[in-house]
Protein backbone atom coordinates (compact mmCIF):
# COMPACT_ATOMS: atom_id res chain seq x y z
CA UNK A 1 0.00 0.00 0.00
CA UNK A 2 1.30 3.43 -0.86
CA UNK A 3 0.68 6.35 1.36
CA UNK A 4 -0.51 9.49 -0.22
CA UNK A 5 0.58 12.72 1.31
CA UNK A 6 -2.08 15.31 1.90
CA UNK A 7 -0.02 17.83 0.06
CA UNK A 8 -0.76 19.69 -3.07
CA UNK A 9 -3.98 18.75 -4.77
CA UNK A 10 -6.90 17.64 -2.78
CA UNK A 11 -7.96 14.09 -3.20
CA UNK A 12 -11.26 13.36 -4.73
CA UNK A 13 -13.85 13.10 -2.00
CA UNK A 14 -16.53 10.54 -2.68
CA UNK A 15 -19.96 12.00 -2.26
CA UNK A 16 -23.07 10.20 -1.19
CA UNK A 17 -26.60 11.44 -1.12
CA UNK A 18 -28.67 11.46 2.03
CA UNK A 19 -31.88 9.63 1.31
CA UNK A 20 -33.83 11.91 3.63
CA UNK A 21 -32.82 15.40 2.57
CA UNK A 22 -31.26 14.61 -0.79
CA UNK A 23 -28.08 16.55 -0.09
CA UNK A 24 -24.82 15.10 -1.35
CA UNK A 25 -22.11 15.10 1.25
CA UNK A 26 -18.70 13.54 1.73
CA UNK A 27 -19.16 9.89 2.47
CA UNK A 28 -17.47 10.19 5.84
CA UNK A 29 -19.95 12.72 7.08
CA UNK A 30 -22.82 10.39 6.39
CA UNK A 31 -23.93 7.25 8.14
CA UNK A 32 -24.58 4.17 6.10
CA UNK A 33 -27.50 1.87 6.58
CA UNK A 34 -27.28 -1.52 5.04
CA UNK A 35 -29.80 -4.19 4.28
CA UNK A 36 -28.75 -7.60 5.49
CA UNK A 37 -30.36 -10.99 5.57
CA UNK A 38 -32.40 -11.11 8.70
CA UNK A 39 -31.40 -14.61 9.61
CA UNK A 40 -27.69 -14.21 9.07
CA UNK A 41 -25.66 -14.46 12.23
CA UNK A 42 -22.19 -14.68 10.79
CA UNK A 43 -21.71 -13.33 7.31
CA UNK A 44 -20.38 -15.84 4.82
CA UNK A 45 -16.84 -15.24 3.70
CA UNK A 46 -16.93 -14.97 -0.02
CA UNK A 47 -14.68 -13.25 -2.47
CA UNK A 48 -16.97 -10.93 -4.32
CA UNK A 49 -19.34 -13.61 -5.40
CA UNK A 50 -23.04 -13.06 -5.08
CA UNK A 51 -25.30 -15.80 -4.03
CA UNK A 52 -28.09 -16.62 -6.40
CA UNK A 53 -31.46 -15.41 -5.21
CA UNK A 54 -33.69 -17.81 -3.43
CA UNK A 55 -35.97 -19.74 -5.75
CA UNK A 56 -39.38 -18.23 -6.08
CA UNK A 57 -42.15 -19.94 -4.31
CA UNK A 58 -45.01 -21.01 -6.42
CA UNK A 59 -48.26 -19.32 -5.76
CA UNK A 60 -51.37 -21.18 -5.06
CA UNK A 61 -50.21 -22.46 -1.76
CA UNK A 62 -52.53 -21.61 1.06
CA UNK A 63 -50.04 -19.28 2.63
CA UNK A 64 -50.91 -15.64 2.83
CA UNK A 65 -48.92 -12.87 4.36
CA UNK A 66 -45.41 -13.11 5.77
CA UNK A 67 -44.20 -13.44 2.25
CA UNK A 68 -41.70 -10.64 2.52
CA UNK A 69 -38.05 -11.59 2.51
CA UNK A 70 -36.38 -11.64 5.88
CA UNK A 71 -34.28 -8.55 5.58
CA UNK A 72 -32.96 -6.47 8.34
CA UNK A 73 -31.71 -2.91 8.29
CA UNK A 74 -28.66 -2.16 10.37
CA UNK A 75 -26.31 0.76 10.80
CA UNK A 76 -22.97 0.18 9.18
CA UNK A 77 -20.49 2.57 10.80
CA UNK A 78 -17.58 1.14 8.85
CA UNK A 79 -19.37 1.60 5.55
CA UNK A 80 -17.89 -1.64 4.34
CA UNK A 81 -20.61 -4.13 4.98
CA UNK A 82 -21.86 -5.89 1.91
CA UNK A 83 -25.40 -5.31 0.85
CA UNK A 84 -27.62 -2.60 -0.48
CA UNK A 85 -26.92 0.56 1.41
CA UNK A 86 -28.47 3.94 1.98
CA UNK A 87 -26.93 7.03 3.47
CA UNK A 88 -28.23 9.47 6.02
CA UNK A 89 -26.69 12.61 7.44
CA UNK A 90 -25.38 12.44 10.97
CA UNK A 91 -28.32 14.59 11.79
CA UNK A 92 -31.22 13.54 13.91
CA UNK A 93 -33.57 15.55 11.71
CA UNK A 94 -32.73 13.42 8.71
CA UNK A 95 -33.10 10.22 10.69
CA UNK A 96 -36.46 11.28 12.00
CA UNK A 97 -37.52 12.19 8.53
CA UNK A 98 -36.37 8.87 7.16
CA UNK A 99 -38.05 6.97 9.96
CA UNK A 100 -41.24 8.97 9.95
CA UNK A 101 -42.20 7.37 6.69
CA UNK A 102 -41.18 3.84 5.93
CA UNK A 103 -41.23 4.68 2.27
CA UNK A 104 -37.97 6.58 2.42
CA UNK A 105 -35.92 3.66 3.59
CA UNK A 106 -37.96 0.98 1.93
CA UNK A 107 -37.47 2.66 -1.39
CA UNK A 108 -33.78 3.26 -0.86
CA UNK A 109 -33.10 -0.25 0.36
CA UNK A 110 -35.70 -2.08 -1.70
CA UNK A 111 -37.13 -3.85 1.27
CA UNK A 112 -39.79 -3.32 3.85
CA UNK A 113 -38.95 -1.62 7.10
CA UNK A 114 -40.11 -3.72 9.97
CA UNK A 115 -41.05 -2.40 13.37
CA UNK A 116 -37.92 -4.02 14.73
CA UNK A 117 -35.80 -2.15 12.23
CA UNK A 118 -37.46 1.11 13.07
CA UNK A 119 -37.01 0.52 16.77
CA UNK A 120 -33.36 -0.36 16.32
CA UNK A 121 -32.70 2.68 14.18
CA UNK A 122 -34.54 4.95 16.57
CA UNK A 123 -32.46 3.53 19.40
CA UNK A 124 -29.33 4.28 17.42
CA UNK A 125 -30.62 7.78 16.78
CA UNK A 126 -31.25 8.36 20.45
CA UNK A 127 -27.91 6.93 21.44
CA UNK A 128 -25.62 8.35 18.79
CA UNK A 129 -27.24 11.40 17.31
CA UNK A 130 -29.47 12.93 19.90
CA UNK A 131 -26.90 13.46 22.59
CA UNK A 132 -27.84 16.21 25.00
CA UNK A 133 -24.30 17.53 24.98
CA UNK A 134 -24.64 18.73 21.45
CA UNK A 135 -21.40 17.28 20.21
CA UNK A 136 -20.32 18.91 17.04
CA UNK A 137 -17.91 17.52 14.55
CA UNK A 138 -15.05 19.58 13.42
ZN1 LIG B 1 -29.80 14.50 5.25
Amino acid sequence: MSKQKPKGRRKHVPLRTCVACGVARPKRSLLRLVRVQGSVVTPPVQAGRLEPPAPEQERGDGRAGASLPAHKIVVDPSGKQAGRGAYLCRDSACWKKALSSNRVLSRALRTSVSEDDRAALLAFLERELAEPGGVSEG
